[in-house]
């Protein structure tokens, strides 16, 4: 097979018109697949349902000399901040073990910074006339809301296989009005890249201009792995700390990809001077989150070992998943219309189609019962300049749907580049 822009025009209407046939089958299956959203499998589900520890007796329900049943304890009970910060590499008075979600501790760290300030705020940032932030792209999308939703102006930043563009970066945070960054270091969402150690030295040593700036590390792909070994990560909050930034950064993680997303336990964790600031603030808020469901996770998780183990049995469901999908990407190289990542952890597979057809593709999928990601969602705004990326999540789907929609999916590509071409 040739490359389609090497081909003469009769032989891409006679492509096309074999691909277009393809199509119309695929249309007549009826089907109903969807490759739009990382969530776990079912299977994943219910490894973790049949293991997780239950609490029955009453005297389960007592962590040490606490009882997780009362009141108590906002910064979250003592063993699963241990517990986090041996996984994440940090201290666990640096640790702050929140609800169900990280989103809701991002979302809440950033909406606190506008009613009443960060600790080194001049002013809350509601009172601010611009507030801008950057934007590592292609990047998650419900990272780039939060700050649309609060009115800021969203700074896009390439992403290279090293992490964003640090020039770049370096740059831009000498705005005062810069406030803050999306990272999500490890595995990144979508393109699965694992920013370098000269990256994260890079950005724990920024000198930006405004004294409240926060490095926002979303570490939600930490112990993601699909295949291979572990790979360790830095802690950045000593990292920063030795660059004179220790106030600098905010980290998240959660066990949404560990145990249940929308049942799992989040943390964030910052510096002790941070920490305080904060627990003034959420304590206005909140007497506690839940520490029934804290205990429970430690109980299930036991220490980073033990999750480093639960977490390759995760990659045994969801690696046959990425390389289902990946096998099927292969018919597409000889054709030269997309590029696509081989991640080796996270919940995504990145796809960069022929500029100017990822929209059109995946209307193609939508008419032939395949749901995907919105084109444009990776980027600020839901605008993707290119009109190219496309985010594949493999994760939901049993292998079999997956192979019929990765099918489909390349013959949507096929016909959205031939239509770009001209036919
Ligand atoms: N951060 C990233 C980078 C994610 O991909 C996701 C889930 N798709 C989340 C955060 C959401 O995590 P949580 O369930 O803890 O809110």
């Amino acid at each position: 097979m040739k490359r389609y822009e090497d081909m003469t025009a009769d032989q891409r209407r006679e492509e096309y018109a074999a691909v277009r046939k393809a199509y119309e089958a695929q249309k007549a299956l009826g089907l109903k697949l969807n490759m739009a959203r990382g969530k776990p499998g079912t299977e994943q589900l219910d490894m973790v349902a049949r293991e997780m520890a239950q609490l029955t007796r009453p005297e389960d329900y007592l962590a040490g000399g606490l009882d997780t049943r009362n009141y108590g304890e906002l910064a979250g009970i003592p063993e699963a901040r241990a517990l986090f910060a041996e996984i994440l590499g940090c201290r666990a008075e640096q640790v702050f073990v929140g609800g169900n979600a990280s989103l809701q501790l991002m979302y809440d760290a950033i909406s606190k910074a506008y009613t009443h300030g960060m600790l080194h705020s001049e002013k809350p940032w509601g009172k601010l006339e611009t507030v801008k932030w950057l934007c590592p792209a292609p990047g998650y999308d419900r990272h780039f809301r939060i700050c649309q939703s609060f009115g800021m102006e969203l700074i896009t930043v390439p992403m290279t296989e090293e992490g964003p563009d640090m020039d770049m970066v370096e740059r831009l945070v000498q705005d005062p009005a810069v406030k803050g960054m999306w990272n999500v270091p490890k595995c990144s969402n979508p393109q699965g890249i694992i920013y370098s150690a000269e990256t994260v030295q890079r950005l724990a040593a920024m000198r930006p201009a405004a004294p409240d700036f926060m490095l926002m590390w979303d570490n939600a792909y930490c112990i993601h792995e699909l295949e291979g070994e572990f790979v360790p990560f830095p802690d950045i909050l000593s990292l920063c700390r030795q660059a004179g930034n220790g106030d600098m950064v905010y980290e998240f993680a959660s066990t949404s990809k560990i145990t249940f997303p929308g049942a799992g336990v989040a943390v964030m964790a910052c510096s002790e001077a941070n920490m305080a600031h904060m627990l003034s603030l959420i304590g206005v808020q909140t007497i506690g989150y839940d520490k029934i469901n804290q205990l429970r996770h430690v109980r299930y998780l036991k220490d980073r070992s033990h999750t480093l183990a639960l977490m390759q049995r995760h990659a045994a469901v969801l690696a046959p998943k990425f390389r289902a999908v990946l096998t099927a990407l292969e018919q597409l190289a000889p054709l030269d219309i997309a590029q696509w990542t081989r991640p080796t952890g996270g919940y995504f597979i990145s796809l960069d189609a022929m500029p100017g057809t990822a929209r059109r593709a995946l209307e193609l999928c939508r008419e032939a019962g395949v749901t995907m990601t919105g084109a444009g969602a990776t980027y600020p705004y839901g605008v993707d300049p290119a009109d190219s990326n496309i985010r594949i999540a493999p994760s939901l789907p049993p292998v079999a749907e997956l192979e019929q929609a990765a099918q489909v999916l390349c013959t949507c590509l096929r016909l959205a580049a031939l239509e770009k071409l001209g036919v």
